[in-house]
């Protein structure tokens, strides 16, 4: 880390409240390496990102990384940092969602990240499809599934038990579609505190961010920044790259900073808690210090809303069961959810 970075007061970062009234800090910490970081470097980037104001961290048990991450937890807190001043979120993996499996992956979860609780606990996609790491997007599992709603009930009747165990505070969804959320509305008993969705300004997804403000659902935005080094089986020929931009570009330009924090700064003015990734200081430091400095114009702010491409980067095509079309049956664009 570099020693020079000036510590980022976490008062002087926005957060959303869920509606427990607890509050998210509104920029979290991605930790999602792919195939680009070690385990290793991804603990050392949560230390270094809590030793200069980050207060949230986005984990998941996909990422393969938990445990190092866990040691970093607990170097923070032994170093003097509460256990109430972090936010701290992970996610059931899709081979998990069996009505067994549910609470034995999360206390899995507590055990590698050397936690008594989670602030949030999310079902990291609505299918219950899995496949090995990085296989190619165009391969289909024949035991794969669309969405079945009563078995997501299953599911979610588990993660309502771990809010009562007292294991998670919070639970919530991600990957999900406004079909899908409704459905989930009407049948749970505790209600998802947030939903997490790919969100950058070349995929605003507007419709259904403002369900979720309207349904008390807080939006967490992941790959805010359009995941510009995301692995080439994630990319198609029509992707977009929102830092490129000249919209994005020329703001940056007088601002001074990266188009990069750009995306940030519009992400968190525009109600979105931005989760981005780095493992390298200057840059998780300039994503922190991008809400604490510096807000872009109304005028900046709706041209940022005009330059709205409807790309969507993480397709999720590997979910996809054998009689499914292409990767837009996953989405339910046309109001309904697809079945077999
Ligand atoms: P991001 O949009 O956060 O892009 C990350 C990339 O942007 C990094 O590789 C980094 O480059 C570059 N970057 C970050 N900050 C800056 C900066 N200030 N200046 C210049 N470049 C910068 O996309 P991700 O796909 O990584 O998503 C972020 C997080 O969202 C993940 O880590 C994960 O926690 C979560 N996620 C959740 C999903 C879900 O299904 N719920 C799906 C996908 C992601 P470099 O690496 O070179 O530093």
């Amino acid at each position: 880390m570099n020693m020079s970075l000036q510590k980022i007061d976490p008062n002087s970062v926005p957060y959303r409240e869920v509606y427990t009234g607890a509050k998210i800090p509104a920029v979290g910490l991605g930790t999602f390496g792919s195939d680009r970081f070690s385990a290793g470097e991804i603990a050392e980037a949560v230390i270094g990102a809590a030793a200069i104001g980050y207060r949230h961290f986005d984990c998941a048990s996909v990422y393969r990384n938990e445990k190092e991450i866990g040691e970093s937890f607990r170097k923070i807190m032994s170093d003097g940092l509460a256990r109430e001043e972090l936010w701290i979120t992970s996610k059931l993996w899709n081979d998990k969602h069996a009505e067994a499996d549910v609470i034995p992956s999360c206390q899995q979860t507590l055990k590698d990240l050397q936690l008594d609780y989670l602030d949030l606990y999310l079902i990291h996609w609505p299918f219950p499809n899995h496949h090995a790491p990085g296989v190619d997007v165009t391969s289909r599992d024949p035991h794969a599934v669309p969405y079945i709603h009563e078995n997501y009930m299953k599911t979610w009747r588990q993660m309502e038990k771990l809010v009562e165990m007292g294991l998670v505070r919070h639970i919530g969804t991600s990957n999900m579609t406004i079909p899908k959320l409704k459905l989930l509305l009407r049948d749970a008993k505790i209600k998802p505190a947030t939903n997490e969705m790919e969100m950058h300004p070349h995929f605003q997804q507007s419709e259904l961010f403002q369900f979720c403000v309207d349904n008390n659902i807080v939006p967490i935005g992941y790959s805010p920044i359009g995941s510009p080094s995301r692995p080439e089986r994630d990319r198609t020929p029509d992707d977009t790259v929102d830092i490129e931009d000249p919209v994005i570009v020329k703001i940056a330009n007088r601002l001074n900073v990266h188009p990069a924090v750009v995306c940030i700064k519009w992400a968190v003015q525009h109600g979105q808690v931005p989760i981005p990734f780095s493992v390298h200081s200057e840059k998780y430091w300039n994503n922190l210090n991008a809400v604490t400095t510096d807000p872009l114009t109304d005028e900046e702010m709706q041209q940022i809303a005009g330059i709205e491409k409807n790309n969507r980067l993480i397709k999720g095509q590997v979910f996809l069961w054998e009689s499914a079309k292409d990767w837009q049956d996953l989405w339910d664009l046309d109001g309904q959810i697809a079945s077999m």
